[in-house]
């Protein structure tokens, strides 16, 4: 590749040379220079084609002034082989603007969104189109600076049939900003676009889409949101985040999203026939109703399985006269005509603690079918439910009818009904007019988003490439990691002694297993065996780790991630390996984690760890207490931990912020001996679980160990504790009454 000292597009010169001169298309353009020079001056009817390849640190601004006849167009020689990269973004402000065809990949924004709907603070964009754009994967490397892929300002505008992929920092994937009159009753479409795989952030600030601020949540936006495809949006609670009035969002589909579509603030919003899928993955959530004049018709939920507010149907309980950033009481809303099938939780009044103690008022639900033949018990009520009028709402005959003050609520009756297939949703026999009732196509992948541009999987996925064999001996695994790709598995085919005299780097999905029989032992003379590069993820199987050669320092590891932010989620994952001698000096951690580093999921099964002078798994370096931490999914099963100076397991939220559903751990069938005792465990705790949001541990002892400490903090933790045994050691909590509630100890 060439140089560039100037923004300027990387490409064959010659065959650009041929393009521009031979093949007659004088709207073309090669280079910034060019597009600078059409851009500055486009008038309505003016076309402006980018050429072909790759443009690097390409900061495209058009102005100008088009018509609905004759709009200024930016598009593409050829769709799917113009790429914007570097630091590359556009801005676009005027009228009748159509932009068409880009793709921004390999990079990211300085200028705070990649495509904005403006060029300056007063330049707005009206009546203008972006259509068929893709960005992927475009974020910078530290994963708390936050941007916007989609800035929408102005009035009239259409944002449609892109494909947004892969957003990893914190930040809205899409906003519509209502800053000034010149935002509001916008009447903007966003339509058609596939919003495609966003990891959990683990921070408030992963929302997919969001109109308004709480600031402006009372001005009406008039934003029409239809026809799109959510896909996997699991950035936080909030798949969307409505924060302004009179907004619709019709016919969309919610494919496996761990979040809900909230109405967080503003009123009288329309959520009409939408789909939400959620297959039972777990935290796949519905729709979330606070504030006034809300009306929730025609939708179809099925295999949600989420609880507490990513539950299928959440009705808030509100502060009474909030403050315009915290929760209004739901007054005036319709629930109605909605279908539900196999989803696992319906919560009216969510949230009601002394704040939020303001129930709904005048609400109504009526007309909708909620069958689920696998869980009888779907509703939790918080509060009075005297203000939400109930009718000819049906039950599947299991589902109990929920009760308000030792009383059945009236407006539920059961019935058998039967569903028969209707183009990929279950269409009730006897009631089909109940659910969805347009005669639009339903938004899928092919529907939605681009044509021209291949659909990413950003999912972290073991074993999907080769096998490399690997013998005993000094840095074989070394020299194989450093061949190997994205999902080769690295196969130790001889017992034996695997010494590394080198950090292996793991730069991609990677797994280290043993062949069936061999018994390979893997050691190491560095501070760590393995360092979690960003876009590395691991997994071991049935390999022995000693740490009996690593330099006598204090601070070694096993396993350790990058240092610095990594914009990549990882996962860890252990099973059959032990791990041993690893004392040369103190604070020998197996997993030693940095701040801005998270876990998709770590799991620990079937491991054996054995005379460790630190902590086996602490993750605790987001210490802001804002509601950051370092793991979704920890799962601990099968294992002896023995002779550990530190923590076997710490986990650390901090913070009162709910807008996410981690950690989340489960834990059971494993031995704690003589765990936590070193004099620098700060913790007095064999196990400390701070902020946990979800704790399942069962069929655990403990011997001679420091303590199994809950700190319960935030929101409505689910933590259980059963069939387990404390031998000189105890369970505390800083809430006694919630432990003594709750668990079965021996
Ligand atoms: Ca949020």
């Amino acid at each position: 590749m060439s140089l560039c000292f100037h923004a300027c597009k990387v490409v064959d010169t010659e065959s650009a040379f041929d393009k521009s001169v031979f093949a007659g298309d004088e709207n073309l353009v090669s280079d910034m220079a060019e597009f600078n020079k059409r851009a500055s001056v486009a008038v309505a009817g003016d076309e402006i084609v980018l050429a072909k390849g790759i443009w690097k640190d390409a900061e495209l601004v058009i102005k100008g002034k088009g018509t609905a006849d004759n709009p200024i167009i930016l598009k593409v020689e050829e769709k799917g082989m113009v790429f914007m990269e570097g630091q590359s973004n556009l801005k676009i402000s005027g009228s009748h603007i159509h932009v068409e065809g880009l793709v921004f990949r390999n990079g990211h924004t300085t200028s705070g969104s990649v495509i904005s709907f403006r060029s300056s603070k007063q330049d707005l964009c009206n009546n203008c189109r972006v259509t068929e754009c893709v960005v992927d994967d475009y974020n910078p490397v530290e994963r708390f600076d936050s941007d916007y892929w989609v800035e929408i300002y102005g009035k009239n505008n259409r944002f449609d049939h892109c494909y947004l992929v892969g957003k990893r920092n914190k930040g809205v994937t899409v906003a519509v900003r209502l800053k000034t009159e010149a935002s509001r009753e916008n009447n903007h479409r966003i339509d058609h676009n596939f919003f495609g795989y966003h990891p959990v952030l683990g921070s408030n600030g992963g929302e997919t889409l969001r109109i308004g601020t709480s600031h402006h949540s009372l001005s009406n936006s008039n934003t029409m949101v239809e026809d799109n495809y959510f896909e996997s949006c699991n950035g936080e609670l909030e798949v969307i985040s409505n924060k302004s009035c009179q907004n619709v969002f019709r016919n969309n589909t919610f494919h496996e999203c761990k979040g809900t579509l909230t109405m967080r603030h503003g009123n009288e919003i329309l959520v009409d026939n939408n789909y939400f899928f959620g297959n039972r993955i777990v935290n796949t959530g519905g729709i979330r109703i606070i504030n006034e004049t809300q009306t929730v018709t025609n939708n179809y939920l099925e295999g949600l399985t989420g609880y507490r507010f990513r539950s299928a149907i959440v009705v808030m309980n509100g502060v009474p006269d909030s403050p315009i950033n915290r929760y209004f009481q739901v007054i005036d809303s319709k629930t109605s005509n909605n279908l539900m099938i196999d989803c696992d939780h319906i919560q009216l009044c969510a949230g009601s603690d002394e704040e939020r103690s303001a129930s709904p008022k005048n609400c109504e639900m009526n007309n909708n079918i909620i069958y689920n033949t696998q869980k009888d018990d779907l509703f939790t009520i918080y509060d009075d439910i005297s203000g939400i009028s109930f009718s000819d709402n049906i039950l599947s005959p299991n589902v109990n009818i929920p009760e308000h003050k030792e009383k059945a609520v009236e407006g539920f009756t059961h019935e058998k009904l039967s569903f028969r297939n209707d183009q990929g949703i279950k269409r009730c026999v006897e009631y089909p007019g109940i659910g969805p009732e347009s005669d639009k196509p339903r938004p899928t992948e092919s529907n939605t988003g681009v044509s021209w541009y291949p659909i990413k999987n950003y999912q972290i996925q073991f074993g999907t490439g080769k096998v490399i064999e690997v013998e005993p001996g000094d840095n074989t695994v070394y020299e194989a990691v450093r061949q190997s790709r994205e999902g080769d598995i690295i196969r130790l085919i001889g017992s034996g002694e695997y010494n590394q005299t080198q950090t292996i780097s793991i730069p991609h999905t990677l797994s280290v297993t043993a062949r069936a029989g061999a018994e390979p032992v893997l050691t190491y003379e560095t501070s760590t065996l393995f360092s979690l590069e960003n876009g590395g993820s691991l997994a071991m199987e049935g390999i022995k780790v000693s740490g009996a050669e690593c330099d006598d320092y204090s601070g070694n590891s096993v396993v350790r991630t990058s240092r610095f932010s990594m914009i990549n989620n990882y996962k860890l994952m252990m099973r059959n390996c032990e791990f041993v001698d690893l004392d040369v000096n103190h604070s020998f951690n197996v997993v030693r984690v940095y701040k801005s580093t998270f876990a998709d999921s770590i799991l620990l099964s079937n491991c054996n760890f054995d005379n460790i002078s630190g902590d086996v798994l602490r993750m605790d370096k987001e210490i802001d207490d804002v509601g950051i931490y370092n793991v979704e999914n920890v799962v601990v099963e099968h294992c002896t931990f023995k002779d550990i100076g530190g923590v076997a397991v710490k986990l650390y939220r901090g913070g009162r912020d709910e807008s996410t559903n981690g950690p989340i751990l489960e834990m059971n069938n494993s031995t704690f001996t003589n765990v936590g005792k070193d004099k620098r465990n700060k913790n007095n705790a064999a196990v400390a679980l701070y902020g946990v949001q979800y704790a399942d541990m069962n069929n655990l002892k403990f011997d001679n160990c420091r303590n199994l400490d809950l700190h319960l903090i935030v929101g409505e933790p689910v933590i259980t504790v059963s069939d387990s045994e404390f031998t000189n050691c105890k369970l505390v909590s800083n809430d006694e009454a919630y432990v003594r509630k709750n668990f079965k100890v021996q």
